[in-house]
């Protein structure tokens, strides 16, 4: 769909799910905030995310990390070392980008191939861009008061090391055996050299991962790699994200991150470009508590309690962008549906269980004091049970159109027979039917339609 982007940007900004971060000071790039219909979102695709892979999980326990760590982490993980990009400048006009982004440098060519054509002693293709160079990608910060004596530490680039590095704790303060998860949700920050495509690659993200550790063993890792993309893959489509737009990609191994033995993206086919990183699914062997045990000089280890043997377990992780998620969902559930004569409803169709609003209600008319009471009556009652949006603005027409922009799957209009017949018309954000139902029966009603799992 042509556009596309810039309709979801806009939408985003209008309804109150993304908005550039401290816009009024003309923002700073790589940062987004999430208005009130966005953190409903990314909240609930969080909370899934959780009921899913800890809550129903015996093998998982959730953890959460401060974000500031000791550097010693970094320098043990490799970070400080290897987690830098290969940049390289254009000669022409200075832009850096990342050198592994083919189609960017191809386009970046293509823009100023009129202008290098017109210098004949100019740069010339294969020298149009500098040498790659490495950049650091850790955001630094300082902690402490007295000037002179800070400390220097970074904003942790991945939410991996915090797991890792209370391996230990977890085991000796729960029932957990091999193999068994770790689960995390939680900001990270990089220095992005180049942030875009909205809010697909931040500055400043959320990831949610599961360190899962396993015997090491080639054919358990084979075992659980697989697993792990299953999962993962059969988790968005159970939300409603088009099968025909997810892949899984394979890392050759020149493009492997530096601890990976076996990696895979599952990758989303996005209107900026085509097929892109939507989560990682790596085998990071014992790379971590191998590295870890190193550095701090902790046995990091487990001990089999039958075969009574000791080793270091291997990891496989599942590690997704909170932000892409809620990305990719907005983008997927995005539909222009024509109606009759000539008109168009924009649509989230988004899966009942992350729409931000459950059930929005309508008094049919704003002036009448016996509609707004009754109507009340009803939102403080479904409130209780369900994210209720309210709305008295405007026409019906129009608020079912700003309802179905942010996904809402179920409308309630109370009207002057509502009075008389303690009855109220329903109407679903995607058949557009609509419905009388009884007010006794409304919350059992919205609750059944709202447990169907799929709504497409
Ligand atoms: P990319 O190749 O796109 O830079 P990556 O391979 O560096 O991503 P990982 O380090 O594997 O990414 O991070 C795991 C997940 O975190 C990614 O799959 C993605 O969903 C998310 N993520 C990583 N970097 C960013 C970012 N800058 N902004 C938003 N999400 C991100």
């Amino acid at each position: 769909m042509e556009n596309l982007m810039e309709k979801i940007v806009s939408l985003a900004k209008r309804r109150g799910f993304i908005y550039p971060g401290s816009e009024i000071y003309g923002g700073l790039g790589g940062t987004w905030d999430y208005g009130p219909a966005g953190v409903e979102l990314k909240n609930n695709i969080k909370r899934e995310w959780w009921r899913t892979f800890v809550q129903l999980r015996d093998d998982v326990v959730g953890i959460d990390a401060a974000i500031l760590m000791n550097p010693k982490v970094w320098e043990a993980s490799g970070h400080l070392e290897s987690f830098t990009d290969p940049l390289v400048e254009c000669k022409v006009c200075h832009e850096r980008l990342r050198a592994d982004h083919e189609d960017e440098i191809k386009e970046h060519e293509k823009r100023h191939q009129p202008r290098i054509d017109r210098i004949e002693t100019g740069p010339k293709e294969k020298d149009f861009w500098t040498e790659p160079q490495k950049f650091n990608l850790m955001v630094e910060a300082s902690l402490g008061v007295i000037e002179g004596k800070k400390q220097t530490v970074y904003l942790r680039g991945e939410i991996t090391q915090g797991v890792h590095v209370n391996f230990k704790n977890v085991l000796d303060s729960t029932r957990i055996k091999i193999p068994f998860g770790i689960a995390q949700v939680g900001k990270a920050f990089r220095n992005e050299i180049t942030p875009g495509n909205f809010t697909f690659r931040s500055r400043e993200f959320e990831q949610f991962e599961i360190q899962y550790y396993i015997k090491p063993d080639e054919k358990e890792g084979k075992k659980w790699f697989e697993y792990w993309k299953n999962e993962v893959i059969n988790w968005y489509l159970s939300l409603g994200i088009k099968k025909e737009n997810l892949r899984f990609r394979d890392h050759t191994p020149d493009e492997r991150a530096h601890y990976a033995k076996d990696a895979c993206d599952l990758e989303y086919n996005s209107p900026f470009g085509g097929w892109k990183e939507f989560q990682g699914i790596h085998h990071r062997a014992d790379w971590d508590l191998s590295r870890h045990s190193k550095f701090s000089s902790e046995k990091l280890t487990y001990t089999d309690p039958e075969t009574k043997k000791e080793f270091t377990p291997w990891d496989i992780e599942s590690s997704g962008g909170v932000d892409r998620a809620t990305l990719f969902f907005l983008i997927d559930a995005y539909e222009e549906e024509k109606l009759e004569k000539d008109e168009t409803r924009v649509v989230l169709r988004l899966h009942p269980k992350l729409a931000p609003y459950k059930v929005a209600v309508f008094p049919l008319l704003a002036n009448k004091q016996e509609l707004i009471n009754a109507a009340k009556k009803i939102y403080d009652d479904l409130k209780i049970e369900f994210m209720t949006a309210w709305d008295d603005r405007g026409n019906i027409g129009k608020r079912y159109r700003a309802q179905d922009e942010v996904g809402t799957p179920y409308c309630v209009t109370i009207d002057f027979e509502s009075l008389e017949d303690n009855a109220v018309t329903v109407r679903d954000r995607d058949s557009m039917k609509q419905e009388r139902i009884a007010i006794s029966e409304l919350k059992n009603y919205l609750k059944n339609e709202l447990q169907k799992t799929n709504t497409r």
